[in-house]
């Protein structure tokens, strides 16, 4: 099992899109183990897109995420990260596939509704930035033996 750290970005929010694209993570089999709407302080976006830091679209990039609230998710499963990414699509929504979630909902590079760890070591960072120790859930989910192959 891997958790990996999603979150809806403002425009997904205003948009009134929380419950479609949870639903698809839901509808997916995936298990929700953590879930928070919060307006995101500059350092913690600053913290979380470090990697970014320098490009021409990174001071853009922290306006927009600190501008309004998000939908934090800390979502797990077997393979998680690699399943979400695939979910979410690719990074344009112009050029992101149908049937992703920024293909479907969206049309601009910047605004494109959710973020996603891109591998277990960002997954993990992630998480330990966005969730304080023990806010994340302990769940059985009986009903995992019907998403998974036996093993
Ligand atoms: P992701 O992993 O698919 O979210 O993409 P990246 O890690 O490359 O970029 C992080 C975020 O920065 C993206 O989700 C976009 O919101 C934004 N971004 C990336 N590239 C561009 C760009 O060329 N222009 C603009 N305006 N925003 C960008
Ligand atoms: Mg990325």
């Amino acid at each position: 099992m891997e958790t990996t750290l999603i979150f809806l970005k403002p425009d997904a929010v205003q948009r009134g899109l929380i419950g479609s694209i949870v639903g698809r993570f839901e509808a997916k089999g995936l298990t929700f183990v953590g879930m928070k709407l919060m307006n995101v302080p500059k350092d913690l976006a600053e913290k979380h897109y470090a990697e970014h830091q320098g490009k021409p679209f990174y001071d853009g990039l922290i306006a927009f995420v600190t501008s309004s609230p998000v939908f934090v998710m800390a979502i797990r499963g077997v393979n998680a990260v690699a399943v979400c990414r695939t979910l979410i699509g690719a990074t344009n929504g112009q050029k992101a596939d149908p049937g992703t979630i920024r293909g479907d909902f969206g049309m601009s590079g910047g605004y494109n509704m959710i973020h996603g760890s891109d591998s277990l070591e960002s997954a993990e960072r992630e998480l330990a930035l966005w969730f304080d120790d023990g806010e994340l859930a302990t769940i059985d989910k009986t009903l995992d033996q019907w998403v998974y192959d036996p093993s």
